[in-house]
């Protein structure tokens, strides 16, 4: 569904992707590890085209996103994100939150954008809460209302920025737990994460990215209990 063909990005002379290459089936869940500045948020970013790749081809679908006679409106309303600080709209409760999008983006009427806002909020648990504000949630409340969301724009391929990092410790088992669901719904998520646990038991493909580059990819067990450059292993165990 998704290919990534040596995607390369700078910031001025500073290069923070060297080669980023990688292949995403549908209905794949892959997570992205690795040390901190490595590239991660920068590849998500490449990926739904918050940042422009200084090179490479970004292929959804076979064809190549990048290209300018490609309409990237289409591919952006196929590319949800949920981001580490929620990003609601304040002003907006949380039934409006998971509207404001379908009506203005998929053209959906009223009642159509409620129907599916008030289907997906029961799906994350939040259902009973839909005229409350975003300030009045906590930090696992809104971030189960944002991946609501985001779902309601029904994307092909979802992507999470460390989507638990902000929360506190109790609340992040009730958002991975909504991410568990989601992934046996066939939905592609994409997902950068510093739980190791989380990511062992939820991943098909796992991608420890370091200085720019996917320094090593696998399978969970192949990542955790074979891994095969230094790097990995030493990162890995700082979370044992
Ligand atoms: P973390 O685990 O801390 O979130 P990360 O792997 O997500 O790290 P990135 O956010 O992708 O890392 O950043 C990689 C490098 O790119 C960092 O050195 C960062 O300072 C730099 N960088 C990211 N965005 C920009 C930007 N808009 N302008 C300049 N430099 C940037
Ligand atoms: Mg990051």
């Amino acid at each position: 569904i998704l290919s990534l063909k040596q995607i390369q990005k700078s910031f001025g002379d500073h290069q923070v992707l060297r080669d980023i290459s990688l292949d995403i089936n549908k209905g794949e869940i892959a997570t992205i590890i690795g040390p901190s500045g490595g590239g991660k948020s920068t590849t998500l970013r490449c990926i739904n085209l918050l940042e422009e790749p200084t090179a490479g081809e970004v292929i959804f679908h076979g064809q190549n996103v990048l290209d300018p006679s490609y309409n990237r409106n289409i591919y952006r309303a196929k590319v949800g994100m949920v981001f580490q600080q929620f990003d609601l709209f304040e002003n907006k409760n949380v039934l409006a939150n998971c509207m404001v999008g379908q009506e203005l983006v998929l053209k959906r009427s009223k009642e159509e954008a409620r129907e599916v806002a008030l289907k997906n909020l029961t799906k994350v648990g939040m259902e009973e809460y839909i005229n409350a504000r975003p300030n009045q949630l906590s930090g696992g409340q809104q971030q189960r209302v944002a991946i609501a969301r985001a779902i309601c724009m029904d994307p092909e391929i979802l992507l999470f920025d460390e989507p638990t990092s902000a929360l506190d410790p109790e609340m992040v088992g009730e958002v991975l737990s909504v991410m568990q669901n989601l992934a046996t719904t066939g939905l592609t998520m994409i997902i950068v994460t510093h739980e190791m646990a989380f990511a062992r038991d939820i991943s098909d493909q796992i991608f420890f990215i370091s200085g720019g580059i996917i320094a090593e990819q696998g399978n969970p067990d192949q990542l955790f209990n074979h891994p095969q450059n230094e790097l990995t292993e030493k990162f890995l165990s700082n979370f044992q």
